[in-house]
């Protein structure tokens, strides 16, 4: 196999493709101008992602396979809905029949779809007019896992008052606050979050969120 380092070369091979395929905030000053999401998860993540971006080192399939899916010549839609002044904007990996597709990798077959993900998917919904939607979960293992949701108009109302609250504190450079969940464990904003508070002293997370220990 000879010296060279490969895992380095294909994690610049994998770095170089997500780079290529990420979208990226056009204007990240302009609070008027709102990815659907930046406010489907954490907000203050993309918070962060906006104003002191810093790569995540644990870089997922989910984004490489994300990113590609939007490069595809067929069926990736981007789409806008107003609120007031805010442009929010939302793209569905594919439209076929009327029906609102979202594609999302998962290690395992999840038993219901991600709440982050409903909120996305439901948002497209209004965003492109539609009343059907899917969400497939691809896993590891090669599966696909599908759920169906139909428009909700309620889901889309929290929807439009995270919008509302993400653009105020952007455009008043105040940082979220914290939205613990699972995602903290993966987020590369996490000593950010959770450290400086707390120099020197150690916890978990699954104390912080009220979870015994046997
Ligand atoms: S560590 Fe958690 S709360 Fe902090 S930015 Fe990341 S996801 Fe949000």
């Amino acid at each position: 196999m000879g010296d060279k380092d490969y895992n380095q070369t294909v994690k610049d091979a994998l770095d170089a493709l997500i780079e290529q395929t990420e979208k990226q905030i056009a204007d990240p000053q302009n609070s008027k101008q709102i990815s659907l999401g930046e406010i489907c998860r954490c907000m203050r993540r993309s918070y962060y992602d906006r104003f002191e971006r810093m790569e995540n080192p644990q870089k997922s399939f989910a984004q490489l396979f994300s990113g590609l899916i939007r490069k595809l010549p067929y069926g990736s839609k981007e789409g806008e809905f107003s609120i007031d002044e805010i442009k929010l904007n939302g793209q569905a990996d594919m439209i076929v029949d009327d029906v609102v597709i979202i594609f999302r990798s998962s290690d395992v077959a999840p038993e219901t779809p991600a709440a982050g993900d409903v909120l996305y998917l439901n948002g497209c919904l209004w965003i492109f007019n539609k009343t059907e939607g899917v969400i497939v979960y691809l896993t590891g293992d090669g599966k696909h896992v599908p759920f169906s949701i139909i428009r909700e108009k309620r889901v889309f109302e929290e929807a439009i008052r995270r919008v509302r609250v993400y653009s105020n504190l952007i455009s008043d450079k105040k940082i979220p606050i914290l939205e613990p969940s699972s995602e903290c464990s993966e987020c590369q904003y996490y000593e950010k979050c959770y450290m400086k508070k707390n120099e020197g002293k150690q916890f978990s997370l699954t104390e912080m969120f009220g979870v015994k220990k046997k």
